[in-house]
C-alpha cells in the first residue's frame, strides 16, 4: 500500500530517547474507494475514500431476486451518477467490493449455496469485470458486515465476539483473537443453518428446522399470514410492532427468544465477549439487544455470564462498509 500511494509515512512524535517515531496512516487523497452490498430486493452503493471517510450512501430498491446483469449495471448506473456528481473519474477508483448474500467459494468466486439472490451462477468476479473498469473483490455480506463492526464499528473493542445478521436470510461471523474465522472452504459462519427445531420447516438448504426458517423476515411474515390473511409488507410489520399490535409483537419476541437460544449454544462453543446483532430484525424495534440477552442467560453456561449482547452501530451500510475494507485490505482472512 505503501508502493502505491495509499499508506504514507508519517513522522509523528519524538519518542522517550529522543528519536522521531514513524506512523503510518492513510492518505485521503490517494483515490476512492467503492462498496457495493446488494441484497435481496435493493441494493446499496457506498463511495469512500481510502481512510474509509464515507462520501456517499445510496440505497436503491429493485425487484425481488434480481439477476446479478440487471444488479450489476444498477449498481453501475448508481455509481456513475455519483462519480459524476463529484467529478471523480474511474481512473481515480483504488477497487470495488462486492457484499453477496450466501457462502462465496473462494477458488471460483461464485456463491456456493442457493441463496435468496438466485439466479446468481457463475464466476461472479468475471462476470463483474464486464461492468466495472477498477479491480474487483467479493465478499459475503454477513461476513463483511462483521469485518466493518470489527474494524470501525461496535466491535473494535472486542478481541472475539459472534456476528449474527439477522435479516430475509440469518447469516453469520466469528471472530476469534481479532481474525475471522473462514473455514475450511471459507462458508464458516453460516450460523442461519443451525438447526434450532425438530422436525421444523423445510429450509431452502435442504435442512429442516434451520434458525432461518424460524427467525428470518420471511419467516416472521408467514408466521403472520394467519393473523393477517390480506398480507403484510416488512414496512407495514415494522409499523404495526411500534403501535404494539400484540400478534407482531409476539411473533418478534419469539425470534428474539430463537436468536438467544442460539446464540447461547454458539458462546459455549466459542466464549465470546460479546454477541453483536445486525440485519432489519436487530433494527425493527428498540430494546432488541435486551430481548436477545434475557434468552441468552437463559441457554448458555455460567463462563458466559459476561457476555454483552449489543446491536451493531453501523447500520444499514455495514455490508458496504465492509466491501470498502476488503478493497483496503485486499482480503479479510
Ligand atoms: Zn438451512
Amino acid at each position: 500500500m505503501i508502493d502505491i500511494g495509499i499508506l504514507v509515512e508519517a513522522v509523528e512524535a519524538v519518542g522517550a530517547r529522543g528519536r522521531p517515531t514513524a506512523s503510518l496512516h492513510l492518505d485521503a487523497s490517494a483515490g476512492i474507494v467503492i462498496g457495493v452490498d446488494f441484497g435481496f430486493r435493493s441494493l446499496r452503493v457506498i463511495l469512500a475514500t481510502v481512510d474509509h471517510a464515507v462520501l456517499d450512501s445510496e440505497e436503491r430498491v429493485l425487484y425481488p431476486a434480481y439477476g446479478s446483469d440487471d444488479g450489476f449495471d444498477a449498481a453501475r448506473e448508481m455509481i456513475d451518477q455519483l462519480l459524476r456528481q463529484r467529478s471523480i473519474g474511474w481512473e481515480q477508483i483504488v477497487g470495488l467490493g462486492i457484499a453477496i448474500g450466501g457462502p462465496v467459494d473462494e477458488a471460483s468466486n461464485s456463491v456456493i449455496l442457493e441463496s435468496l439472490l438466485q439466479p446468481w451462477p457463475g464466476n461472479l468476479l468475471e462476470i463483474a469485470a464486464s461492468h466495472f473498469p477498477c479491480p474487483v473483490y467479493l465478499g459475503n455480506d454477513s461476513r463483511l458486515s462483521c469485518y466493518s463492526e470489527m474494524l470501525w464499528g461496535a466491535g473494535r473493542g472486542y478481541s472475539s465476539f459472534i456476528y449474527m445478521k439477522l435479516h430475509s436470510g440469518i447469516g453469520g461471523c466469528l471472530v476469534l483473537n481479532r481474525k475471522i474465522v473462514t473455514g475450511a472452504t471459507g462458508a464458516a459462519g453460516e450460523l442461519g443453518h443451525m438447526v434450532v427445531e425438530s422436525p421444523g420447516n423445510i429450509c431452502r438448504c435442504g435442512s429442516r428446522g434451520c434458525l432461518e426458517t424460524v427467525v428470518g423476515v420471511p419467516a416472521i411474515l408467514a408466521t403472520l399470514a394467519s393473523p393477517y390473511p390480506e398480507g403484510l409488507t416488512w414496512s407495514d410489520t415494522v409499523a404495526r410492532l411500534a403501535r404494539g399490535e400484540s400478534a407482531v409483537v409476539r411473533a418478534f419476541d419469539d425470534a428474539y427468544r430463537s436468536v438467544g437460544r442460539a446464540a447461547g449454544s454458539l458462546a459455549n462453543i466459542f466464549n465470546p465477549e460479546a454477541i453483536i446483532l445486525g440485519g432489519a430484525l436487530s433494527r425493527a424495534r428498540e430494546g432488541v439487544a435486551l430481548s436477545v440477552e434475557e434468552s441468552f442467560a437463559r441457554h448458555t453456561l455460567p463462563a458466559n455470564a459476561g457476555v454483552t449482547v449489543q446491536v451493531g452501530s453501523l447500520g444499514r451500510d455495514a455490508a458496504a462498509l465492509g466491501a470498502v475494507g476488503l478493497v483496503l485490505t485486499h482480503g479479510i482472512a
